[in-house]
């Protein structure tokens, strides 16, 4: 058999029962696709189903609140892809009566919809003629064919050209959504970006790296280099109500919407950084951070250390004198309030 109906036949074996699969719909392929980006297969499948209950149909989402959907976004992250989501449907329900539009400049001139989205809705979505390069369809088809362009943009080039000028084995143009479909399964089972198992890959005889031995991803340029910051986040609760000291990020902030504890920077690589206010070192703030509790995240290149301070109102007020006026209390209780991840986190060190 052939390599490529091998592979189908090996995905639609293993990965028929995902929820966005059985219960195919454009709507419903708009909605996985922008929660697999950056998001893994089975953090996914923990909300996809609760998601499509809370909004059923592509209007329910349109016309809901953007608290409402970035709510039941929650455990996903990245939650300027919710409010995508919801600003795409929005468009869709006031601009095409509630369609999603099958045609590629169309869909890109939708807010929230970019050209990979447009692509994997026209492809996977609706089963016609489309390339939707993910990150897993670039890896793997760059080893199949053996490209040794630069990862990105050069690569993603070349892979487009080579599809429109039919270079592609037909199986592309004839069953475009399980090729898809089956190249995103391998490229997250057996051909990861770290490690290979060929030995299990369907499409080992047919696959170049495989044959050179050559697995390695030209990744281009230099890499971009972690930088270091350390934030202090303060926990002041109002324990009669359940409640704690909070603010809500604002537009253009990291994590814009949601809803953060009282955050300062104690220390960054980068001088120049103004997503939190600093705050000043002093006997005081020493005293607190000896009893911190600690732990690490990550936002885009920053590698931070988070200490957490448990504190009464008043020695908050002595300490930081900054932006006061900005901080409510919110209900602890978690379905009530949409806190950012790093908050709830935070929520652990709560004494
Ligand atoms: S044979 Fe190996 S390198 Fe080639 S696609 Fe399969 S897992 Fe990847």
């Amino acid at each position: 058999m052939n390599a490529w109906k091998k592979l189908i036949d090996w995905s639609n074996g293993e990965f028929n029962s995902l929820p966005w699969r059985m219960k195919r719909s454009l709507y419903h392929t708009l909605v996985s696709e922008i929660m697999l980006q950056q998001t893994t297969v089975s953090t996914v499948l923990n909300h996809f189903d609760k998601f499509i209950a809370i909004f059923p149909t592509l209007e329910s989402l349109g016309n809901s609140s953007e608290e409402k959907v970035t709510l039941h976004w929650s455990g996903l992250g990245y939650y300027r892809r919710a409010r995508n989501l919801l600003n795409g449907a929005k468009f869709i329900v006031d601009h095409h009566k509630g369609t999603i539009p099958l045609n590629f400049e169309t869909l890109i001139s939708i807010p929230g919809i970019g050209p990979y989205t447009a692509s994997a809705i026209i492809a996977i979505g609706s089963n016609q003629k489309s390339l939707a390069l993910d990150a897993n369809l670039e890896r793997v088809l760059s080893r199949v064919f053996n490209l040794k362009l630069p990862w990105g943009q050069k690569l993603k080039e070349e892979l487009h050209k080579r599809f429109d000028q039919k270079k592609f084995p037909p199986i592309f143009y004839n069953r475009p959504r399980e090729i898809h479909e089956s190249l995103m399964d391998l490229g997250r089972n057996f051909c990861l970006a770290k490690k290979v198992y060929c030995e299990k890959c369907p499409l080992s005889t047919i696959c170049l790296a495989h044959k050179k031995n050559d697995f390695q991803i030209n990744k281009g340029g230099k890499k971009e280099s972690v930088v270091g910051l350390q934030l202090v986040r303060f926990l002041i609760t109002n324990k009669k109500n359940n409640e704690v000291l909070a603010y809500v990020k604002k537009k253009g902030q990291w994590l814009e919407g949601q809803i953060e504890v009282p955050t300062f920077i104690l220390k960054s690589d980068n001088k120049n950084l103004t997503q939190y206010p600093y705050l000043k070192s002093d006997e005081k703030l020493k005293k607190l951070l000896k009893d911190a509790g600690l732990f690490t995240s990550h936002i885009t290149k920053y590698k931070i250390k988070n200490f957490v301070v448990s504190c009464d109102f008043e020695d908050f007020n002595q300490l930081a004198e900054i932006q006061k006026k900005d901080f409510h209390f919110y209900a602890l209780k978690y379905s009530a309030n949409h806190f950012s991840t790093a908050t709830l986190k935070s929520f652990k060190f709560l004494v």
